[in-house]
């Protein structure tokens, strides 16, 4: 049986346009900037972004890792959020690999961070503190709901971060989603950020790797934290053949998948037993969680959906999200909903 996947949009596949420029890539080694095809996709990621460099990585994780490495000393201190993708998801690498410190600070319910909060976390020169050095935000935001951030918001942060010296890093996993569900484009998105991480792999649809972007300075130092995260690898052309399409024709789809989400949401909304998080369906994702009446526990509903054929990610012990991307259609995500009622009123 194939599944209805609503786990994450990373479980997409490359499409056949995809393999077809991966079968035909023209390659050399990236490690001595030889590679045509990894040179034009980093190209075709710095025209977009409007910044003078880019660095194809193997990963977003990678690519906020490298970013760290290039932006920062040992002791420093990076403001991010306290449910962002560095903070949460990336085993503590700031401090794990870059002697970097966070400063958490809450998120607004818009995935945003308070800009009299950030200024009030922003260390004064005095030699008892550390250095803050970098603040970052996450667009779109993920477990705000996917949330997409405006730029207008992302210019007020980079005046800030002009004010006081800082660096800013935008985590732009989602930001095409952001740049879709706005009606803005993706320069538009990184506004004055320094630096910008891109996933390739999520909704875009490339099997493998994102993209860093910035100035050449800054590209340069990456590329050689890049290397000792073990991410210098040699023909990568065959991976970034398919990026190239990922980037240029890609985007322009993410909004079918806004579509479905919505329809998910508004479906979702007519279920007995079911609300919905704020900012659900605001990109491709919807979190939901069971009202506090019903019987089922969350793995209970979730092992019956996958009995049915669907696959949900589990948040918590009653909360799901939803991810709708390439491989899934109103149909879908119609059968979905139709499953859930059913396992919630037997
Ligand atoms: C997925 C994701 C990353 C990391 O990407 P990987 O390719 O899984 O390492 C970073 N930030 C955000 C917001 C993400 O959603």
């Amino acid at each position: 049986m194939d599944m209805i996947d609503l786990r994450s949009d990373t479980v997409t596949k490359p499409t056949p346009a995809m393999r077809e420029a991966m079968a035909k890539a023209d390659v050399g080694d990236d490690v001595y900037g030889e590679d045509p095809t990894v040179n034009q996709l980093q190209d075709i990621a710095s025209e977009l972004t409007g910044k003078e460099a880019a660095l194809y990585v193997a990963s977003g994780t990678m690519g906020n890792v490298a970013a760290t490495l290039a932006h920062t000393r040992r002791g420093d201190e990076i403001i991010c959020g306290l449910k962002s993708h560095i903070y949460r998801n990336e085993q503590g690498a700031m401090a794990a690999l870059a002697g970097v410190q966070a400063r958490p600070v809450e998120e607004e319910y818009d995935g945003t961070l308070d800009i009299q909060k950030i200024e009030s976390a922003i260390q004064t020169s005095d030699d008892h503190h550390p250095i803050t050095r970098v603040v970052a935000i996450e667009n779109t935001h993920n477990i705000c709901g996917g949330v997409p951030i405006s730029p207008t918001y992302t210019e007020k942060l980079g005046e800030l971060a002009v004010k006081h010296g800082l660096i800013l890093h935008l985590d732009g996993a989602r930001m095409f989603n952001a740049a879709a569900a706005l009606g803005v484009s993706p320069k538009e998105i990184v506004g004055p950020s320094d630096s910008v991480s891109i996933c390739l792999s999520k909704g875009l649809c490339a099997p493998v790797g994102s993209v860093l972007c910035g100035d050449t300075d800054f590209i340069d130092r990456a590329r050689r934290a890049r290397k000792v995260l073990g991410g210098g690898m040699r023909q990568a052309g065959v991976l970034a053949s398919a990026g190239i399409i990922a980037l240029t024709e890609m985007s322009g789809r993410l909004i079918d998948d806004h579509q479905n989400a919505k329809l998910l949401a508004r479906l979702l909304g007519e279920v007995p037993g079911i609300s919905l998080e704020r900012n659900s369906a605001s990109t491709n994702m919807v979190y939901f969680n069971l009202d506090a009446g019903v019987p089922n526990s969350g793995h209970e509903v979730s092992d019956s959906l996958r009995q049915e054929g669907v696959l949900l990610d589990l948040v918590g012990p009653s909360s799901f999200r939803a991810v709708t991307h390439y491989g899934i259609d109103s149909s879908m995500v119609e059968i979905t909903v139709h499953a859930l009622k059913q396992i919630l009123s037997s």
